[in-house]
């Protein structure tokens, strides 16, 4: 019996496959395999699978479900990710924060409102009701959320990180006027909230900027901090000159104290770490001065 060309073979094993109909048939094997997987686990775990209990939850979204029924929205919802971004919101201090409670982190620089492409948000920059000099926080905050693009830029830009990307996606309504226009109350959110929906940005954030506070006020803590000590330490060396300035001192501290870097009670859950950062940083500033002194020398 004579051998099979390479041409011949290969058109004989082809055949099987380019038979009229099997590549039809393959395709409706399939779709009757998915058809019967989408009653497989409802037979196998029954009325549980769809019960809500967080287990089940998990086994519905698990690599090994089967079915077409995955997520119970609204009454379950798929976590998103951290990097997630919906519309903007600002941050302000929490409620229990000892010293600047509900204050805002955004200054009303105006930087968002600039680099905002298509140019939905809208700030009233705050002043001094007794001065009338402008204060570093908005009096009026509006985004369109209906003209937001979602695109993040104003989160990046902000120089306070005092304005961050939302995860919450259900904003829906029936007015198309004013309920999709965010005043300041509807944007404000406490820190402990963007620490709590974005974990790792917001470490990283606290990295840059060296502190888990707002930049300006932890500078206002560090310059309350060093002038408190420096008062403290020219009392004790001008005993007799106590009497008069002791009380304008002791409520300056009082003041001071708990803007201070040291550890307040309570004040953030990191407060140890800044109390570190803040020693490394007093070490490293020695050895700067040491170094350009010899250097002068
Ligand atoms: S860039 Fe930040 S600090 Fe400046 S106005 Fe916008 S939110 Fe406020
Ligand atoms: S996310 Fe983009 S479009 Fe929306 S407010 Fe910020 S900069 Fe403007």
């Amino acid at each position: 019996m004579r051998g099979l060309t390479l041409q011949e073979a290969t058109n004989e094993a082809s055949l099987g496959e380019n038979m009229y109909g099997t590549g039809l048939a393959k395709g409706l094997m399939l779709t009757l395999r998915h058809f019967v997987d989408s009653f497989v686990d409802d037979l196998r775990y029954g009325l549980r699978k769809y019960s809500h209990a967080t287990d089940n939850f998990g086994l519905r979204q698990g690599t090994e479900a089967k079915g077409v029924i995955t997520v119970q929205y609204p009454d379950e919802k798929v976590a998103v990710p951290e990097r997630f971004r919906f519309v903007p919101f600002l941050i302000v201090e929490d409620e229990d924060h000892p010293i600047r409670s509900g204050k805002d982190w955004c200054t009303s620089c105006g930087i968002c409102a600039k680099v905002c492409p298509p140019q939905c948000i809208w700030i009233v920059r705050g002043n001094d009701p007794d001065t009338g000099r402008p204060v570093p926080e908005p009096e009026a905050f509006f985004i369109d959320i209906d003209i937001c693009m979602n695109c993040g830029y104003c989160a990046e830009y902000c120089p306070f990180d005092a304005i961050k990307m939302d995860h919450d996606y259900e904003l829906a309504s029936y007015d198309r006027t004013s309920h999709h226009i965010h005043d300041k109350e509807k944007l404000s959110k406490p820190a402990s909230y963007w620490r709590d929906i974005a974990p790792t940005r917001a470490y990283e954030e606290m990295l840059v900027r060296g502190t888990w506070e707002h930049k300006d006020a932890a500078k206002e803590a560090r310059r309350g901090s060093a002038s408190a000590s420096t008062r403290s330490s020219s009392r004790a060396q001008e005993p007799q000159a106590e009497a008069a300035p002791a009380a304008v001192a002791t409520s300056a501290e009082a003041a001071a104290a708990p803007a201070a870097s040291a550890p307040v009670e309570g004040a953030t859950p990191w407060s140890e770490d800044d109390a570190k950062r803040e020693e490394r940083r007093r070490k490293a500033l020695e050895r700067k001065a040491k170094r350009a002194a010899k250097s002068g020398g």
